[in-house]
């Protein structure tokens, strides 16, 4: 075999053939520097007890045994063969048991040591062990150490990743080091050799935690220099100014005065809309807060300027309400709103498409649609989305190349999931950042708690006195329908059981993403329009939606979802002037679920509720599942490790003053570089 590099394909490893070259590209591991860069998902702790004595029960243990007999085995009935024998120390015996692996036998000599790898049960002379893995004492391939635990594919077993591993590990000495020798010593972080070999295969648990930290670092060194190279590359780009800043005469039309919050954060984007750059500001403010008056301050001031704006959101459903409160916000400036969505007809997109390339339409909004080729803009320039963690910041960036020509759009991002300052400004390091802090007068905070299961009939009642009142509910169930995972409550299925035996009487209906658009669309307008008084949804109406005389909103199975998400969710309610109600229904009696869920009964601020989530859960919530457009990080959790990531964010802008173009750091550049892959190419 050639000696293995760093660039050497993967099929050229025994064992690699065809199907496994597609398994392992399925994990996206092409190279030898690919599997060096897929790290463990966990270990084992496969070090030598000093005995068998001083073994605990109950819990994966290794140790080194004699074989004191031969191992038989006996046939208990077809398909159950049994290898037993025993083995010993000078500190104790303990029977071994192999199910159906009858060639132990000629593997295990009596009388020559082995180590074991298992969990014993059974205390004093009657110790066991069920299938452990063993090898010849002082083999040290399964045994004796530290092992990784990696995550696997169907085709790949763990005994093969690993061996490949081992393979790989002899070119660790080919990586080269990205990270600069004095910020390694002012850090103290592990050089690359080290850390890729001790993160595969540690020597002890300290070499591991070390060799963790500096990949952690490295990870959150390199998004900073990646997201403030993007923010430097803006500064280079060009936009159209606005330079008619005058917004008395949309301010004195609107049927509320703004508040300070609001006022300041649409000054704050004047501000920045009238460079001659592209303003990249993000929005964020608590549900209600009233981000969408701001949104429409910057779309009137594109207007006056003589420019079009684009909203993009992302479902039809809040498409449809943008489009209705923005004209109702903005009807008294003579702007001209309009509506395109994918479900609208070819010959409906068509006129609208007409009339967006003959600059008839001021402000557009609409969901995906709107990147879609065909659209032409007359003079884009300023490019507003809502929920920003939904939208990657490539989709973004797709838009704004619609404004055509040399200048490149505004962008205002506007988000209801309150993300810790800190963090907003770390993930959105190419973001400048407005907080709405503060919510409109007048609102009664929504009355929260948390009930059992057991006392769903008085909800019901409570349910019942709601709709008396003339106001309306909200009940959102975890799942569609009842193919969705065990036991969640599901919409289709808790809504039909609703309609006919609980609330027969009541108008309930049903709402959630499998429906097909039009009849959603249906749904959501009868529910605004008052004609329905419960209404059975998935999360759906998550975000947007807005029903002054909506008062009480039930989640059932709440334990399923994230605290900023409930608390989206409870923004839906207490909207109008109607004292408004949030009952959570759990049965989860996990301790820490239960106080997760009561942080949202006792507190009503977004950030807060953020805050706690970010400690209780991670970031997973804000960015688990959902696109945001930032690259991935395999090690580093931003919410754990804060302290390194202010680390990281310090050494990367220490680096970027000295080295702009990271020109003397070839091998980080090209680190940075391949972090960002999908963004595009962030140096030009
Ligand atoms: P969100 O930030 O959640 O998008 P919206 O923009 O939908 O909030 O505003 C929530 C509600 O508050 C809307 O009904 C809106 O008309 C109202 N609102 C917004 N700003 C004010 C204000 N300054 N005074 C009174 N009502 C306001
Ligand atoms: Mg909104």
């Amino acid at each position: 075999m050639e000696p293995l590099t760093l660039h050497t394909p993967l099929t050229s490893l025994p064992g690699v053939g065809p199907a496994r070259e597609k398994a392992l590209d399925k994990l996206g591991l092409r190279t030898v520097a690919d599997l060096l860069a897929y790290f463990p998902r966990d270990y084992e702790d496969r070090t030598l007890r000093e005995s068998i004595a001083a073994c605990p029960l109950e819990e994966p243990v290794c140790f080194s045994a004699l074989v004191a007999e031969p191992f038989r085995t006996s046939y208990v009935r077809r398909g159950m063969e049994l290898t037993k024998g025993r083995i010993v120390d000078g500190t104790g015996q303990v029977e071994v048991t192999f199910f159906n692996q009858s060639y132990v036998r000629s593997a295990l000599t009596p009388g020559e040591t082995y180590c074991f790898y298992g969990k014993l049960t059974g205390a004093g002379r009657r110790r066991q062990m069920i299938n452990p893995v063993f090898e010849r004492e002082g083999e040290g391939r399964v045994t004796g150490g530290i092992v990784p635990v990696y995550p696997l594919t169907a085709g790949i077993t763990a005994k093969r990743l690993t061996s490949w591993q081992r393979l790989a590990a002899q070119c660790v000495p080919q990586i080269q080091e990205t990270l600069p020798e004095d910020l390694r010593r002012t850090c103290r972080l592990a050089p690359a050799a080290f850390s890729y070999r001790a993160i595969h295969f540690p020597q002890s648990w300290e070499d591991l935690a070390k060799a963790r930290r500096r990949l952690m670092f490295e990870e959150l060194f390199c998004l900073n220099l990646g997201l403030t190279l993007i923010r430097g590359r803006r500064g280079e780009q060009t936009a159209v100014p606005f330079l008619r800043q005058d917004l008395d005469a949309f301010l004195s039309g609107l049927p509320f005065t703004l508040t300070d919050a609001q006022l300041r954060s649409a000054r704050e984007a004047a501000a920045d809309l009238k460079q001659p750059v592209p303003m990249n500001r993000l929005l964020q403010g608590d549900v209600g807060s009233g981000k969408t008056v701001v949104a429409a301050a910057c779309a009137y001031l594109a207007w006056a300027n003589g420019c079009q704006t684009a909203l993009m959101a992302p479902t039809e459903l809040l498409a449809q309400q943008h489009v209705k409160t923005l004209s109702d916000l903005l009807g008294h400036t003579g702007m001209r709103v309009s509506l395109l969505t994918g479900s609208m007809t070819a010959a409906q997109k068509r006129a609208c498409r007409e009339k967006l390339a003959a600059g008839e339409i001021d402000l557009i909004v609409g969901t995906h649609a709107l990147l879609s080729e065909p659209v032409a803009f007359r003079r884009l320039a300023l490019v507003i989305t809502d929920e920003q963690h939904r939208f990657g910041v490539d989709q973004r960036a797709a838009l704004s190349a619609k404004s055509g020509g040399e200048e490149r759009p505004h962008v205002l991002v506007m988000s209801a999931t309150p993300i810790p300052r800190t963090l907003a400004l770390m993930i959105y390091g190419d973001l400048d950042l407005s907080v709405i802090d503060q919510l409109p007068p007048g609102r009664t905070p929504v009355d929260t708690m948390l009930i059992g299961g057991d006392k769903r009939q008085r909800l019901y009642g409570f349910v019942r006195k709601q709709v008396g009142l003339g106001r309306q509910v909200y009940l959102v169930c975890p799942a569609v329908d009842q193919e969705d995972p065990a036991g969640m409550k599901a919409a289709e299925q808790y809504g039909r059981q609703l309609q006919r035996e609980v609330f027969p009487d009541l108008r309930v209906a049903i709402v959630h993403g499998k429906l097909k658009a039009k009849e959603k669309q249906q749904v959501m307008e009868d529910f605004a329009a008052g004609r329905i008084d419960v209404l059975v949804s998935t999360t759906v109406i998550e975000v947007g939606v807005d029903v002054p005389n909506a008062s009480l909103m039930i989640v059932e199975d709440a334990d399923r979802f994230g605290l900023s998400q409930l608390h989206q969710l409870r923004g839906r309610v207490g909207r109008g002037k109607h004292q408004s109600y949030c009952v959570l229904i759990s049965d989860n009696r996990n301790e820490q679920t239960r106080k997760r869920l009561k942080t949202l009964c006792a507190t009503t601020d977004g950030f807060a509720i953020a805050e706690e989530d970010l400690k209780l859960r991670g970031p997973g919530d804000f960015f688990g599942a959902r696109q945001h457009g930032l690259p991935q990080l395999k090690l580093a959790s931003l919410e754990g490790d804060m302290r390194l990531l202010h680390e990281a964010q310090d050494a990367a802008r220490a680096v970027l003053a000295q080295d702009p173009d990271l020109q003397n750091h070839a091998p980080l550049r090209q680190r940075v570089e391949q972090l960002f892959r999908e963004n595009g190419d962030i140096f030009n």
